[in-house]
């Protein structure tokens, strides 16, 4: 489904100084492989650093936060008068009224702009406050976004949370398809039916609540019903699955195979599946498997479901997991 590289990719925004762009303030770039390399061939990047943008030259005197970690200010580490949090504030509202497109963002971890959670916050003594901030354009931007998968370069390191994300940013992606092509009662409830073991893998008791949700939709409008069942379900997929959760889900899908398979084929299944339990072999070792018998003994429903391939394959994302 993914492996189509002329279909339009979807479009992620990121801090312009992963891009590998001259843009910090000493003139330098944090260039992050995942984002100029590995993920270059699939997603459209839209490189923004709101430093540059609000007018501070490069290079420039540093910024930093200070005062209350909960509303802080953006100032100059030299010049502390030197006051630019209205200014990065208004250019993370502007951004986010005009990326409306995008689906999904990486941010600069760290800094008092970009930085998504614990970003130093200083105090008048000079020391860092005991609680953490939020860069002032991140915290402007993610406002008008809540539902926008949005991560820092750093934490996408971890396997399982760079496999979360991509998860939800091709969800993002399928979901503003689902908007342009029209929203219907039936479209809601195909797209809902598509993500029940995804769903089941990030968050079982959700599947079962977004589906009384579309099942209590009666002849409500569609439109009225999405933005929440949206919402929600961008809530349960940013819960990981966790290697008992994705067990349960193999199980479910090798349940389809009982009558089709032979029994040394099932004990095999079975056996890969415990191995992935225990951590001995990665998620793809038994998806490979269970999708190998599946091609030859197809199954409609299973078919159309998005846990067998949430992204492209060729990522890797599920060898690490
Ligand atoms: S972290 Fe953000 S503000 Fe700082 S250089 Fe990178 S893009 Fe610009």
């Amino acid at each position: 489904m993914h492996s189509d590289l002329t279909a339009p990719r979807p479009k992620i925004a990121v801090s312009a100084c992963l891009m590998g762009q001259p843009v910090r303030y000493n003139g330098g770039h944090k260039q992050s492989t995942l984002c100029s390399q590995t993920l270059a061939d699939y997603f459209d990047f839209v490189p923004l650093c709101p430093e540059v943008a609000i007018g501070l030259g490069t290079p420039r005197e540093p910024i930093r936060l200070v005062g209350d970690p909960q509303a802080p200010r953006a100032v100059g580490t030299v010049h502390g008068d030197n006051d630019v949090t209205q200014a990065l504030a208004d250019y993370g509202q502007q951004m986010a009224g005009q990326l409306t497109d995008i689906c999904g963002y990486i941010f600069m971890q760290k800094s008092p702009s970009c930085g998504l959670a614990r970003v130093k916050v200083y105090q008048s003594n000079g020391a860092p406050a005991e609680h953490a901030g939020r860069g002032i354009y991140a915290q402007a931007f993610c406002a008008r976004h809540p539902d926008l998968p949005v991560e820092e370069d750093g934490r996408l390191n971890d396997p399982v949370l760079r496999e979360n994300f991509l998860t939800r940013v091709f969800a993002y992606a399928a979901w503003q398809q689902l908007c342009a092509q029209g929203l219907s009662r039936r479209a809601l409830t195909e797209f809902h039916a598509r993500y029940k073991y995804q769903l089941m893998a990030h968050n079982p008791e959700q599947y079962k609540t977004l589906g009384k949700l579309l099942g209590s939709m009666g002849k409500a409008d569609p439109h009225a019903v999405a933005p929440r069942y949206f919402r929600a379900l961008m809530a349960a997929l940013k819960q990981c699955a966790t290697r008992r959760t994705h067990t349960n889900v193999l199980q479910h899908l090798s349940g389809y195979l009982k009558q089709a398979i032979s029994r040394d084929d099932k004990r095999e299944v079975q056996h890969l599946i415990g191995q992935y339990h225990q951590g001995i072999v990665p998620l793809v070792v038994p998806l490979t498997l269970l999708k190998h018998h599946l091609r030859h003994h197809p199954d409609p429903y299973l078919a159309q479901q998005v846990y067998l391939q949430p992204h492209p394959e060729n990522l890797s994302l599920r060898n690490a997991i």
